[in-house]
């Protein structure tokens, strides 16, 4: 039996960090007029660039004031230690989001780990107001911002027998993310869509209990 590969693909928002960055930021940005929209997003009556751009519009925000928010949005226990377990073992780690790029740089650069890929919408402050965009093209899905499944599949390319493709998530966002992989580890209502939909998954708290998963199950060897 040839060995496989492990890559890992990692949700950000309430995954790699502890909390939601985006949903907080928004709503507490919006005076929490977008509760209503994420809502029909949740039932699928609108996509998320939709629910995006009409929360980034509700927004009236300064640049500071965004990043003196998101200082208090720690990571997920064990999410470091999980990273840079995987870069010194030479495992593939790419962050995957339907959020901002402008959250995911600021709170990855604060905790050292700018070193981490991660594909992202595109997000700027601009005249007080919040501005998004949609810099990826999603393979033909209507759903997402930026579509999980159209990376993945970008990503690993043709050889696709040749990986053990990791998926970490917490969310309705990471449901393109499913037929990509072969083990799901999930939380929150990606754990209830994966129960009601029949996909197996892994639950877990903290990155330390995927990390001993994947160690004990051989798939991160070395
Ligand atoms: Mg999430
Ligand atoms: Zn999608």
């Amino acid at each position: 039996m040839t060995v496989k590969q492990p890559i890992v693909f990692c949700d950000f928002d309430g995954t790699f960090t502890a909390r939601d960055v985006g949903h907080g930021l928004y709503r507490r940005f919006s005076g929490g007029g977008n509760t209503e929209l994420v809502e029909r997003w949740k039932a699928g009556e609108v996509s998320s660039r939709e629910c995006l751009r009409e929360e980034a519009a509700m927004m009236a925000v300064t640049e500071d004031e965004v990043y003196r928010f998101l200082d208090g949005f720690p990571l997920r226990k064990g999410a470091e230690e999980f990273y840079r377990t995987t870069a010194r073992r030479g495992i593939p780690f790419y962050i995957v989001s339907d959020g901002a790029d402008l959250y995911i740089d600021y709170i990855l650069k604060k905790n050292g780990l700018q070193g981490i890929t991660y594909y992202a919408n595109h997000a700027f402050v601009r005249d007080g107001h919040f501005v998004i965009e949609f810099p990826y093209d999603n393979d033909g899905c209507a759903r997402c911002g930026c579509c999980k499944g159209s990376r993945m599949r970008e990503i690993i390319g043709s050889d696709r027998s040749a990986y053990t493709v990791v998926f970490i998530g917490d969310g309705l966002s990471d449901i393109c993310a499913l037929p990509e992989a072969d083990i799901v580890f999930a939380r929150g209502d990606l754990l209830g869509f994966c129960r009601a939909n029949g996909t197996t998954a892994i639950e877990y708290k903290s990155f330390f209990d995927i990390l001993r998963y994947l160690n004990t199950s051989g798939i991160f060897t070395g």
